[in-house]
């Protein structure tokens, strides 16, 4: 088995691998890199057989409809990432209109790709060409796989990973078949989140200091925003709560595919109790009112919380409250750095209180540790991270496993 990396190693964006043997040719992700800029991963010069989404988030997915303008592999997912992949391949194209006046692909190209996807759920063996494969629950977001691919060699992919219960998803007990090599995310090895229930107990003891203020939570419209919701829910904030942009149509796709969460009847109270918003009018009107909005996008790089942002950043009892990851050069982290507003258009101070809180959809490094160590393969390859060569040695010295950290490019043998 040789599996070609064509992106997403030591990087966080444009997953792809390319896993030949016995004559078949499976693609794992195919994704794209957003920030600080477009990146693509290398192009797959072979006929590929199927291609493997782990979720619907675009650094993993985000490049599968261009594929479609070469050839027509079959497309192997959840049907809840099938349909959450479809929500943001559409909004990819529309943003790369607008702020690009430029698109890798078209509508057509993403129903082409619809017409040859075969979903599939966990824990069920399905075949791609000669070889087998298998999706495990990942806990990340709603319906994400940890992906598994059996030839002559056994290889398990983590996707991005969460073994820690959060109110949407959970990742629960996962037993993998024995492994010849896991190739492991590693967007947190090396680093420990704070304690969630301390974080969540600050978030909400924050938001209730500006009771009579305007809270905005920006927040990833798929998973993020649905967390926020149900932590709000649970909490009991007793406050009006809105939902703006993309988030809830994700909402609707994710309590459609209601297999793929903790608990769809809490998911529908929260969704029948929230306020969506749809008009200028609205948002002006909670401007002028207060109250918690939950809104897209997660780093400050589009969507409606640019709107609330600008408008409330001298107001004197409203807060913007962070809950995600914040890529290097974008102004959600531009923001938390020097406390001004950055991007293309504008720039401006904002002069209300912004605190950080960590709920991370990513396994923690001793979560990553103890999974490699729980999973026992022969070899460990690490990507999707910013210091995967540090993990791999990490991962050779406390647990005695041999591990590498590939660049874009480069070939392994399993
Ligand atoms: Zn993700």
């Amino acid at each position: 088995m040789i599996i070609k990396f064509l992106g997403g190693c030591d990087e966080v964006g444009r997953e792809a691998f390319l896993v030949k043997d016995n004559n078949t040719n499976v693609l794992l992700e195919y994704g794209v890199e957003l920030q600080p800029e477009i990146l693509l991963p290398l192009i797959p010069n072979v006929q590929v057989d199927g291609v493997l989404i782990s979720h619907a988030h675009l650094d993993h997915s985000g490049m599968v409809p261009l594929l479609y303008k070469f050839q027509t592999p079959k497309l192997f997912t959840t049907p809840a990432t099938l349909d959450l992949m479809n929500l943001l391949l559409e909004d990819y194209i529309k943003v790369g209109k607008i702020t690009r006046n430029y698109a890798e692909y078209t509508k057509a190209d993403i129903m082409k790709m619809n017409k040859h996807a075969i979903p599939q759920g966990y824990n069920k063996r399905f075949r791609v060409g000669n070889l087998q494969a298998e999706f495990f629950d990942a806990g990340h977001i709603p319906g994400s796989a940890s992906m598994f691919v059996s030839g002559s060699k056994n290889v398990l992919y983590t996707g991005d990973i969460n073994t820690i219960d959060t109110y949407l998803v959970r990742y629960g007990t996962q037993k993998y078949p024995k492994l010849d090599c896991l190739i492991t995310e590693s967007t947190y090895a090396g680093r420990e989140h704070a304690d969630r229930k301390n974080e969540e107990k600050r978030f909400i003891e924050k938001i209730k200091e500006h009771e009579n203020g305007l809270v905005m939570l920006p927040a990833f419209a798929v998973g993020r925003a649905q967390e926020l919701l149900l932590m709000l829910q649970e909490n009991n904030i007793g406050r009006e709560i809105y939902l703006d942009g993309m988030g809830q149509k994700a909402a609707d796709i994710i309590l459609f595919h209601k297999n793929y969460i903790n608990d769809a009847d809490k998911l529908r109270k929260a969704l029948r109790e929230v306020n969506f918003v749809r008009t200028k009018k609205q948002r002006n009107k909670i401007l002028r009112e207060g109250g918690i909005v939950i809104t897209t996008s997660g780093m400050l790089n589009g969507g409606p919380i640019l709107y609330y942002l600008n408008k409330a950043r001298d107001f004197k009892d409203a807060c913007l409250l962070i809950t995600g990851y914040q890529a290097e050069g974008t102004p959600g982290k531009k923001l938390l750095e020097t406390g001004y507003f950055e991007n293309e258009e504008t720039r401006f101070k904002v002069n209300i209180e912004i605190q950080r809180y960590n709920f991370s959809g990513h396994a923690g490094g001793t979560e990553l540790l103890n999974l490699i160590r729980k999973a026992a393969p022969k070899k460990v390859v690490c990507v999707h991270g910013d210091n995967t060569k540090k993990f791999a040695n990490d991962i050779k010295s406390k647990l005695g496993i041999e591990a590498i950290a590939p660049k874009i490019g480069e070939n392994i043998e399993v």
